[in-house]
């Protein structure tokens, strides 16, 4: 086994330690997802050599045929708790391993599975089978399919969670840095930093007055999207990805949840935080950038709406918001 650290990092366990302990045994799970977690593991690309040899898999759906749940060291989980299947496969995984990971949003905050809790099953339903123009017949399906609970929740709403992951999916370099913690024994190293610390757009005070649709002109590439009247989350997200989408052109949508001083304190919230920074940047009223951001709110709050830590702020008020957003469009 090699037990080179990450990039950047400067400390681990000696690997003589982590090799007399002999493979750590991993069990891996998806409930509600997309599988786009598992298959960032892939992405490790030749960085998944570095643990292959220090792990032995059990159960894990996409690469094992194991259909019970072996006792293991270490337990991924991915997807959102959003049928009753998902909640026995928890638990299962709950019982059957020491160690249990939240392995992406959904797991950690219900991620974009989350819109759900907006939702009644019955409407959801009505809205994929009953009056869908795409689905032959109006048949629910009640066979061979799991029944869903009445609202999406996290993983650790369900079963005790010892460490969390988020990203949509995590990125690679910390995927590594969470397997490489585990295979070591060692507590994970991680930054409470923002998006923003790793973007190199700089942000400049500009004469921008009004906040501006993605698809409007052409965003400088040297400058921060919020100065030029564009809305980026980075601010407001917790850095999980070293920062892709503004250093390629596209602003941050949220995909790895808030920071955490927005998620711990309950009336500090994504779209006041994010405003007074914008406000401060551009000729933007603060009050009209909380507008924006409400209105657009399933997109802005789209993977962290299932978490307590945001759906039960005495400051998240979607259902008003989005009614207030359907009533200024009718009068438009
Ligand atoms: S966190 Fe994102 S990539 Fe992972 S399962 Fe959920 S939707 Fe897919
Ligand atoms: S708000 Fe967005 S564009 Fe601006 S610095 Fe932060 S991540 Fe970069
Ligand atoms: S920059 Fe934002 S949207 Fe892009 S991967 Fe990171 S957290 Fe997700």
């Amino acid at each position: 086994m090699t037990s080179s650290p990450p990039q950047g990092s400067s400390e681990s366990a000696p690997a003589s330690e982590a090799e007399a302990a002999g493979p750590v045994t991993i069990n891996i799970e998806w409930l509600s997802d997309c599988a786009g977690c598992h298959v960032a593991i892939v992405d490790l690309h030749e960085k998944i050599l570095t643990v292959l040899d220090a792990v032995q898999l059990g159960r894990c759906p996409v690469l094992t045929d194991i259909k019970d749940y072996p006792r293991a060291k270490v337990g991924l989980v991915s997807g959102a708790i959003r049928t009753e299947h998902d909640r026995h496969a928890a638990q299962a995984m709950r019982q059957s391993c020491d160690v249990i990971v939240a392995w992406g949003t959904c797991a950690v905050y219900g991620g974009i599975a989350g819109a759900g809790v907006l939702h009644t099953p019955q409407e959801l339903f009505d809205a994929v089978y009953r009056h869908n123009k795409t689905t032959a017949g109006d048949r629910v399906p009640d066979r061979e399919v799991s029944p869903l609970e009445a609202t999406v929740s996290p993983l650790d709403s369900v079963i005790d969670v010892d460490l969390y992951l988020p990203g949509c999916p995590p990125h690679p370099t910390f995927i590594l840095e969470a397997l490489l913690t585990l295979v070591e024994g060692r507590p994970p190293k991680a930054t409470k930093e923002s998006v923003c610390a790793r973007c190199l757009r700089q942000m400049t005070k500009s004469e921008v007055t009004e906040v501006r649709p993605y698809s409007q002109g052409v965003a400088d590439p040297d400058r921060c999207f919020l100065s030029q009247g564009y809305l980026c989350l980075g601010s407001v997200t917790l850095d999980r990805c070293l920062a892709p989408c503004p250093r390629n052109g596209v602003p941050c949508t949220g995909c790895a949840g808030a920071t955490m001083q927005i998620l711990t304190e309950p009336n500090r919230d994504l779209r006041t935080e994010l405003a007074e920074r914008m406000s401060r940047l551009t000729q933007i009223p603060r009050e009209e950038i909380v507008r924006r951001v409400e209105f657009g709110a399933k997109t802005h709050y789209a993977y962290t709406m299932a978490t307590s830590m945001v759906g039960e702020k005495p400051t998240f008020l979607i259902r008003q918001w989005l009614a207030d957003s359907d009533a200024e469009a009718e009068n438009a």
